[in-house]
């Protein structure tokens, strides 16, 4: 194929790939399956948070635990001290008992402290399993959108593989100066890299060229560069000589 003609033809399967490329986008599916991401992501936040609490929670009842023994022990060894009959004196007996009362004050309050955190700690443990539930679902869902996204586009998505072959066929025989300047004027104007001339007028930019410029060009070979936007321009095509 002329290079001018597999320019345009490229031109055109590029923007059938973008169109479809949008029209997928446009499917309802994808659009709730970035909602049901978004969420996804909302409510492993949320786990992580219930996991990172749950944690101190259990590092608190470890030291309330710990706490508990050192009383324990404590009180074990003045009760040792007390029926070993080696404190005989009545306000060491005395004081004694007072230390030990106090002690077992602290016990019991550190007790209830540990039962108050213990049962913290088991209602983010179901918190966090209704959240995996929860998290279950959604991934569930989203398999099941992912599903029907690709059974709704599968049309599209095939007409953009054949699309791409088709471009990819067409650059392939294009001058490899000829593609390079389409695909950078591509990249840095909104996905058009060539136009056709027609009437004195860039098929891209829509600017009817000035009378010493369109003659230059129309001299000149079949492909070369719009004045105005830079695009490439193709301004003879093989059947335009044809028709002659
Ligand atoms: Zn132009």
């Amino acid at each position: 194929m002329e290079p001018a003609a597999a320019l345009l033809e490229l031109q055109d399967a590029d923007l059938g790939v973008t169109r479809t490329g949008r029209e997928l986008d446009g499917l309802p599916e994808k659009k709730a399956i970035l909602e049901i991401r978004r969420k996804t992501r909302e409510v492993q936040a949320l786990l992580d948070k219930t996991h990172a609490y749950a944690a101190e929670v259990g590092r608190a009842v470890s030291r309330a635990e710990d706490e508990t023994s050192g009383l324990d022990a404590k009180l074990a060894a003045e009760q040792k001290r007390l029926t070993s009959g080696e404190v005989s004196d009545h306000r060491e007996v005395q004081h004694l008992t007072r230390e030990m009362d106090s002690l077992r004050r602290r016990k019991d309050k550190l007790e209830m402290e540990t039962i108050a955190l213990m049962e913290k700690g088991e209602k983010a443990e179901a918190q966090s399993r209704t959240i995996v539930a929860a998290i279950a679902k959604l991934a569930s869902d989203e398999q099941a959108l992912v599903e029907r996204f690709k059974q709704a586009g599968s049309v599209l998505l095939t007409r953009i593989e054949s699309l791409k072959a088709r471009r990819a066929s067409l650059a392939a025989g294009l001058p490899a100066d000829v593609l390079a300047a389409y695909e950078s004027a591509r990249e840095t104007k909104h996905g058009i890299g060539a136009a056709r001339l027609t009437d004195g007028v860039c098929g891209a930019c829509r600017v009817e060229l000035p009378a010493d410029k369109l003659h230059l060009l129309l001299d000149g070979p079949a492909v070369a560069e719009c004045p105005m936007c830079r695009r490439l321009l193709v301004v003879h095509l093989p059947a335009d000589t044809a028709a002659q």
